[in-house]
């Protein structure tokens, strides 16, 4: 699709941030370009649209600014899949491990109903830890996971085998 070209060239590449080595993937400079971030959002909608999605759970934070604008456009519910003691009700927690340390994601008890069609939205899989966690929470509240989507993969971290065969859909891979 010619609009893949445009949504890469408007993510910007940072060296050593946040740490040496790492190459961090700047999803905000494809936010201050109208077009781009609309071609983003458009690309996903054209996939889920009618495909009987209920729900779209939107990793914070990144994860709810392209999950949201998808929701709305499908017609699904927008649940947030939140960092911890963020949520006021009562929650289902997963802790995950992170290179150094772990982090964890909590999602509200009953914003999923049983059997609901579900996408994942997250900007970016690196490890696929994030993911997992946050597939783990939706098979708790017994959501149906349809398909984790994601703005960008960085292949060569295989974060796509972490996801135990569930279906991984990406506009722009970096290497
Ligand atoms: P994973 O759990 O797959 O190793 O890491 C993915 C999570 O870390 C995502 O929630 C993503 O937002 C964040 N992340 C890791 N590296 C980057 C990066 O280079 N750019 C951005 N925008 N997010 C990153």
């Amino acid at each position: 699709d010619p609009r893949i070209h445009g949504i890469k060239s408007q993510i910007r590449v940072v060296p050593d941030f946040p740490k040496p080595g790492i190459m961090f993937q700047d999803i905000t400079t494809l936010l201050l370009d109208p077009k781009a971030f609309k071609d983003t959002i458009d690309l996903f909608v054209e996939r889920y649209k009618g495909k009987n999605i209920s729900v779209v759970a939107g990793i914070e934070a990144r994860g709810f600014v392209f999950g949201a604008p998808i929701a709305w456009a499908i017609g699904a519910k927008f649940v947030p899949l939140r960092k911890p003691r963020k949520l006021p009700g009562k929650v289902y927690k997963e802790e995950y491990i992170l290179e150094y340390g772990s982090d964890c994601l909590e999602m509200h008890v009953g914003a999923v109903e049983p059997g609901e069609r579900t996408l994942v939205v997250d900007d970016l899989i690196a490890t696929g830890g994030t993911l997992c966690a946050a597939m783990n929470l939706l098979e708790r509240a017994e959501a149906e996971v349809v398909e984790c989507a994601c703005v960008i993969e960085l292949p060569d971290l295989k974060g796509r085998e972490r996801l135990n065969g569930k279906p991984l859909y990406v506009l722009v891979e970096s290497h």
